[in-house]
């Protein structure tokens, strides 16, 4: 199958944008495609569900289940328009179950967690959350035969070179032993096609996550089960802070996984082996040759910085905090911004939490933002 991406207005979705993605943000999309309430949250929200396709081979998919990462939401609805839009041929093979946000409580306040404070995704065995409950009863009852976790990943991902991971996958292991099962097999097969069409597109920006075993993990449990689950994370890039361009991305990779499914032939998954691995080597700024204030003389060193992501709920924006993670020799970390400041004569005490706007000040003067 050859996509054309240049097609991609044309089935993009203009009305969901951002990253505050809430239930209340795409009620008017939802309701395009007859959605269900399948539950509730802790605080009573409802959380929905969509079944699109007559098809015999089944696939749930579920975004949200961390409140903040929302990517992937958009990216679904992007892709259902192309299923609706340009190439309904696969709704005849395919029968989705789609729950766009699992924690509609955690997207309302921007957060990881459930509004009880845990990680769905780590949740799996103990069972202890609505949603969690709520998951594991469309997984029974629907009894698919593909599971997609869908997620974000922070600016920190990289890959060779220190380029960035604008989306990673992980065919989640069954076991302690990391078996290749057939279900595994299944999950690595998929994720094989996708990576070799996407790598094209963007390539040596593609990540592969650690496939140790934590079965308190949703996908882990699923490919215990028996059932091939793929984890997709989408990742970042430049400086896309409201990943509009990995959504376009992640849009892709998912339509190019449905398609692949629906030809039912799985033989074909080392290449998922030659998926390098994540590293964390990226900061949203680097800064290099910056003068530390030590006592009465100073230092030269490198700094990098990282965006904390904040909600302002008035305004139902995310904001981007920029906050000091570490300085020292850092010859081997690379930025979505890169600064030199050596022609800054200033000092900056850098155990001091309020210099960080005093060096944001210099960072967008050197780079003629004002
Ligand atoms: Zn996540």
């Amino acid at each position: 199958m050859n996509l054309n991406i240049d097609n991609y207005i044309d089935f993009y979705e203009n009305d969901i944008k951002g990253r505050y993605i809430t239930n209340s943000k795409i009620l008017q999309l939802l309701n395009k495609y007859n959605p269900k309430v399948a539950g509730y949250s802790v605080q009573n929200n409802p959380i929905y569900s969509l079944s699109i396709g007559t098809g015999p081979i089944k696939i749930l998919i579920w975004s949200q289940m961390h409140g903040n990462e929302s990517t992937s939401t958009k990216a679904i609805f992007d892709c259902l328009s192309y299923l609706h839009k340009i190439d309904n041929t696969l709704l005849s093979s395919l029968k989705l179950k789609i729950v766009p946000i699992l924690n509609p409580d955690g997207a309302n306040a921007y957060s990881r967690e459930n509004y009880n404070n845990i990680d769905l995704n780590r949740d799996s065995v103990n069972l202890s959350q609505p949603e969690s409950i709520l998951l594991r009863e469309l997984y029974n009852d629907f009894k698919p035969d593909f599971c997609f976790n869908m997620h974000d990943q922070r600016t920190i991902y990289s890959l060779d070179n220190n380029k960035s991971s604008i989306i990673s996958f992980l065919a989640p292991s069954a076991d302690t032993e990391k078996t290749e099962t057939e279900a595994r097999t299944k999950s690595m097969s998929v994720i094989s096609y996708v990576y070799t069409k996407m790598n094209k597109i963007i390539p040596g920006n593609i990540g592969r996550y650690n496939d140790d075993f934590n079965i308190n993990c949703v996908g882990d449990s699923f490919q215990s089960f028996n059932t091939p689950t793929i984890l997709f994370e989408s990742g970042h890039i430049s400086q896309d802070y409201q990943r509009e361009i990995s959504r376009k991305f992640v849009c892709f990779s998912l339509i190019y996984a449905l398609e692949f499914i629906s030809q039912n032939n799985f033989s074909f998954y080392k290449e998922y082996y030659k998926i390098p691995e994540n590293k964390t080597q990226l900061c949203d700024i680097k800064i290099s040759n910056i003068k530390q204030k030590e006592s009465n003389k100073h230092k030269i060193t490198d700094l990098s910085i990282i965006y904390f992501e904040s909600l302002n709920s008035s305004k139902e924006i995310i904001e981007f905090i920029p906050e000091i993670k570490e300085y020292g020799n850092l010859l081997n970390m690379s930025g979505h911004i890169e600064v030199d400041f050596s022609s800054i004569n200033e000092t900056f005490d850098l155990n001091n939490s309020n210099i960080i706007s005093e060096i944001i000040y210099h960072v967008n003067k050197l780079r003629n933002i004002h």
